[in-house]
């Protein structure tokens, strides 16, 4: 029998789930789905200063949101020190590791050596063979595990291939710093030795570590799992997304109004293919996944792409639902008119929902779209709607005025008979009545059309926001 899939997301809680962490999470969410196993959730809070309860509560919302669960509860970091320095004394105990006393100044020189060489900083293993009796009484000290010397560390990576590295680049690192905490190079092994983690997927950026940590796998004779390093997602621009292309914590794109299969559909599809499908469901992605799919370079992101995958996603959601998500993003963005306004609104706005999903591209233009349904008396005109009701329109909004009045059956087709009957006694175009009807009612730019409004607002409404308009 072959081991169930392991996989993990590993994020450090920095305060908000950065968008390419989360497409970190969504592939191994998927890898492991694909292959019938579980991913876990392991936060790496071992940096105390940043890793507040808000951070770690940014990351767990950000998950639960995007719909990327995990099997058990999260696992902390924090919490496992004590086994990273029983692995660290293990090592050392096993001469597989060794106290080093170089000093500050030491270290500062091999640097600068370094850095005058044009060579990065390789520590020169001077206390690798020395004995410990060397080191001055007291003396503070490093653990450094020992590395290979010679030869080539090689990183199978399932994206991109094998993966070489010098060992005489990569030097004798340090597990355990002075004060006796565990380095993250080696919490990282230990932890996803201890969770039985199969299947490491992380950002490129890794790829060095992955190098690394290989060693400290060896070292313990703990089977390497294996390893794929996702390229980065890029900007617009193709530099390495940053705070100024806006949007970089999923909690922004929440915020911005995206749905959640919307994140999950692109960014999916922004670092992996199947054939040339674009549009695909999360169990259709589950099911497709492979490595084989990912992406060997970076991607840049396209915000428009995106907002026209949204303006799908919202298209083929569910009316009740589209009205929840107006209500949560209303109360996350403080929109206390909006809030109220759909509350109280409920049935019209769900009744809407038909007409105004069509034109929206994410769930703050759909709440701004709403607004015609409850908007404040006296009625603000946006200026084309303005516009639409001025000089001659205005006459001819008065004259329709009575008509619609006269109408009993206030549906579809006894607002077009009383409409059509006005046009044609006035020798008028369709448009020319239509068009001014709508603006005043809904003192909108855009909005559904003509019909629609009046039949969602009803008989009442509608002539009241009328005579508002024609009273002036
Ligand atoms: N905590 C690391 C990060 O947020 C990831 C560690 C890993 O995946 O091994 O970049």
């Amino acid at each position: 029998m072959t081991d169930k899939v392991i996989t993990r997301f590993a994020p450090s809680p920095t305060g908000f789930l950065h968008i390419g962490n989360a497409r970190t999470a969504l592939f191994n969410w998927a890898l492991a789905k694909s292959m019938g196993g579980d991913m876990l959730l392991r936060i790496e809070d071992t940096d105390h200063e940043r890793s507040t309860d808000e951070a770690i509560a940014a990351i767990i919302s950000g998950m639960d949101w995007l719909g990327l669960d995990y099997a058990g509860e999260p696992v902390y970091q924090s919490k496992n020190i004590d086994r990273h320095t029983e692995v660290a004394m293990q090592l050392l105990a096993e001469g597989k590791a060794y106290k080093c006393y170089a000093t500050p100044e030491e270290l500062t020189t091999m640097r600068e050596k370094a850095k005058a060489e044009g060579r990065p900083m390789v520590y020169d293993r001077r206390w690798r063979d020395r004995p410990e009796s060397d080191a001055p009484a007291g003396a503070p000290f490093v653990v450094r595990i020992k590395a290979p010397t010679t030869g080539e560390i090689v990183v199978h990576d399932k994206v991109q291939g094998d993966v070489t590295f010098k060992a005489e680049n990569l030097d004798d690192f340090v597990i355990l710093r002075s004060d006796g905490t565990p380095t993250y190079l080696l919490a990282v092994v230990v932890d996803d030795h201890d969770m039985g983690v199969t299947h490491i997927m992380r950002g490129d950026d890794h790829l060095v570590n992955s190098a690394r940590q290989i060693t400290i796998f060896n070292a313990m004779g703990w089977e390497i799992p294996v390893m794929a390093h996702t390229p980065l997602i890029h900007g617009p621009d193709g530099a390495k997304l940053s705070k100024r292309h806006g949007a970089l914590g999923v909690e922004d794109y929440r915020r911005m109004g995206y749905l959640p299969e919307t994140i999950r559909n692109y960014f999916a599809r922004l670092g992996w293919a199947h054939g040339d499908d674009e549009i695909f469901s999360s169990e259709q992605f589950i099911e497709w996944f492979s490595f084989a799919g990912l992406n060997k370079g970076a991607s840049r992101i396209d915000f428009a792409k995106l907002e026209n995958m949204n303006a799908h996603y919202i298209k083929a959601c569910d009316d009740s639902r589209l009205y929840e998500l107006m209500l949560a993003l209303a109360e996350e963005l403080d929109d206390q008119t909006s809030l109220a306004g759909l509350k109280a609104n409920k049935e019209t706005v769900i009744a809407a929902l038909p007409a105004l999903k069509t034109r929206a591209k994410t769930i703050v233009e759909l709440v701004k779209s709403a607004e015609f349904i409850y908007p404040s008396r006296p009625l603000q005109y946006e200026d084309k709607a303005k516009a639409a009701i001025e000089g001659e329109s205005l006459d001819i909004l008065r004259e329709l005025q009575p008509a619609l009045e006269r109408i009993n059956d206030w549906s579809h087709d006894g607002i077009d008979q009383a409409l059509r009957a006005f046009a044609e006694q006035k020798e008028l175009k369709f448009g020319k009545v239509a068009q001014p009807l709508r603006a005043a009612v809904t003192a909108k730019n855009a909005s559904p059309g003509c019909f629609d409004v009046l039949l969602l607002l009803g008989k009442e409404e509608s002539l009241s926001r009328l005579s508002e308009t024609t009273a002036v």
